[in-house]
């Protein structure tokens, strides 16, 4: 058997005006590896399709455009460029004709070429979009290594071609951010007054994850922090957001615009949890007067957590094992003369004195228990009681004491924004964005860090974060349609299957 495909154009009357002949295809005994297309006879047909598609398109538009709109006369043709047009079924080369202008008006220029002014891009949505698309998702080698292999793309896709169409896409939706203030809250409490009852809170989420940079010069400056985050409405879906502080100007509008876009108010209540890191805790205060920042209490657990795989480390038992508490160890081991003055102790004068895991374990969920119901001060207390004993059982270099130390500054740097978690619990108010953990990882991490060779400028990673979270939003179709209205994706997988 013998099937030819032909293209066959007609004119707006339904004339015939022309008929292609595209492919021809032979068929014999029908087994499962010969009924319908092959994949590189279905590429071959798209491709021919295409070129005869796009070519009759051009003639026919430069067809109505060669007479001149105001006499009539056909305009002198001068010469030809080629334009190269980009395409998922092509590349085709493209004839631009350079015309004369009819000398009946007056021109600023004795000469114009229709096509390339028709046609300022040379790349279509789609291709864009696609390579936009799977980018945001894994790399650019896969990503043009994928369309490649299933898309007629007649040229060679390079993983650098990706990259620059992708970031291309992403200053674009840059270039639509508004400016950077350092004040977003409009009106005044009289006005929020007047507004409707807000919707429920908004939690926002935020935190930071680290990518390997392509400037490294030593081990030290090899990272750099790309902030991820998510903003969660009480119903409704949540929506994710990131970029590069040292890089991204505007880091307030983007939030701000992310949380308008889920309907943000000035009477709103705003719940901003993070990790306490001095990047991201100063964002809240400027994007709503309801916003109030929390540490997040996913995060000083992860903190303990770890202080107490440490406190794995110490003696299981010691001189002093069958002491009560801490304090009391403490002050067994004091001189009787100073036995009151913590300040003074010191492990050499009792070489027998140990804290033992058991003591450090019980001491660090009292601490647990005074953060948790956000009492600060204690909880300060609890890490230098604990801090203070480690040196006198000269245990002040183990793991433990370190992440003492550091538990101490974080605590103290973060006191004003730790609440009385317990009862935020039970009034049923978020105190934790563990969601935020997983946000960085999806974000950031799985995209960027998860391959070892991967190394980014802090302008890469941000241009990508910017088109990596439109396309966990589900929102990258959306920008194409708004910049080119007959833009159309084709339905995803996901979608078509439900
Ligand atoms: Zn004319």
């Amino acid at each position: 058997m013998r099937v030819r495909v032909q293209v066959v154009i007609e004119t707006d009357d339904g004339s015939l005006a022309a008929v292609h002949e595209v492919v021809q295809l032979d068929r014999d005994a029908a087994r499962i590896d010969t009924l319908g297309l092959q994949l590189a006879e279905a590429k071959d047909l798209l491709q021919q399709v295409q070129a005869v598609l796009i070519g009759e398109h051009v003639r026919a538009c430069l067809a109505q455009q060669v007479a001149c709109p105001h006499c009539g006369r056909a305009r002198r043709h001068k010469d030809a460029a080629t334009i190269v047009l980009r395409t998922l079924f092509g590349t085709p080369h493209l004839p631009s004709p350079r015309w004369h202008h009819c000398p009946c008006q007056p021109q600023p220029r004795q000469t114009f070429s229709p096509l390339a002014a028709a046609l300022p891009e040379r790349t279509t949505p789609e291709l864009l979009y696609l390579e936009a698309k799977f980018a945001g998702l894994v790399s650019y080698g896969l990503s043009a290594q994928l369309l490649a292999e299933t898309l007629p793309l007649g040229r060679r896709l390079h993983a650098t071609a990706v990259r620059l169409h992708t970031q291309a896409t992403a200053e674009r939706l840059e270039r639509e951010l508004g400016p950077e203030r350092p004040m977003f809250i409009d009106g005044c409490q009289a006005e929020w007054d007047e507004l409707s009852r807000p919707e429920l809170p908004l939690t926002v989420g935020l935190d930071g994850g680290y990518v390997h940079s392509s400037a490294q010069t030593s081990r030290k400056d090899g990272w750099f922090a790309v902030i991820a985050g998510k903003s969660q409405p009480t119903e409704g879906p949540a929506k994710c957001f990131g970029f590069v502080q040292t890089y991204d100007p505007k880091p307030k509008r983007r939030l701000f615009e992310v949380l308008k876009s889920q309907g943000m108010q000035m009477n709103q209540q705003v719940t901003f949890l993070t990790d306490g890191g001095e990047d991201v805790r100063g964002l809240p205060r400027s994007l709503n007067p309801q916003a109030e920042h929390l540490l997040d209490w996913f995060h000083v657990t992860m903190r303990l957590t770890v202080m107490g795989q440490y406190a794995n480390g110490l003696p299981e038992a010691g001189a002093a094992a069958s002491a009560s508490s801490v304090a009391t160890i403490a002050n067994l081991a004091d001189d009787e003369d100073d036995a009151d003055d913590d300040g003074e102790r010191d492990g050499d004068e009792d070489p027998g004195f140990v804290v033992t895991r058991a003591e450090a374990e019980r001491e660090l969920e009292r601490l647990k228990w005074f953060l948790w119901h956000g009492n600060v001060f204690r909880a300060l207390q609890v890490v230098e009681d604990l801090e203070d004993d480690l040196a006198a059982a000269g245990a002040e270099q183990t793991k433990l004491a370190t992440a003492l130390r550091e538990f101490d500054g974080y605590i103290r740097a973060n006191g004003a924004w730790i609440p009385n978690y317990g009862e935020r619990y039970r009034a049923g108010e978020t105190i934790s964005s563990a969601f935020v953990e997983s946000t960085v990882n999806q974000v950031v991490s799985k995209r960027m860090v998860k391959q070892q060779q991967m190394r980014w400028t802090p302008r890469g990673a941000h241009l990508l974060v910017q088109v990596r979270t439109r396309v966990l939003n589900d929102e990258l179709a959306d920008d194409f349609r708004r910049w080119y209205p007959a833009f159309t994706p084709a339905p995803d997988i996901q979608e078509q299957a439900a």
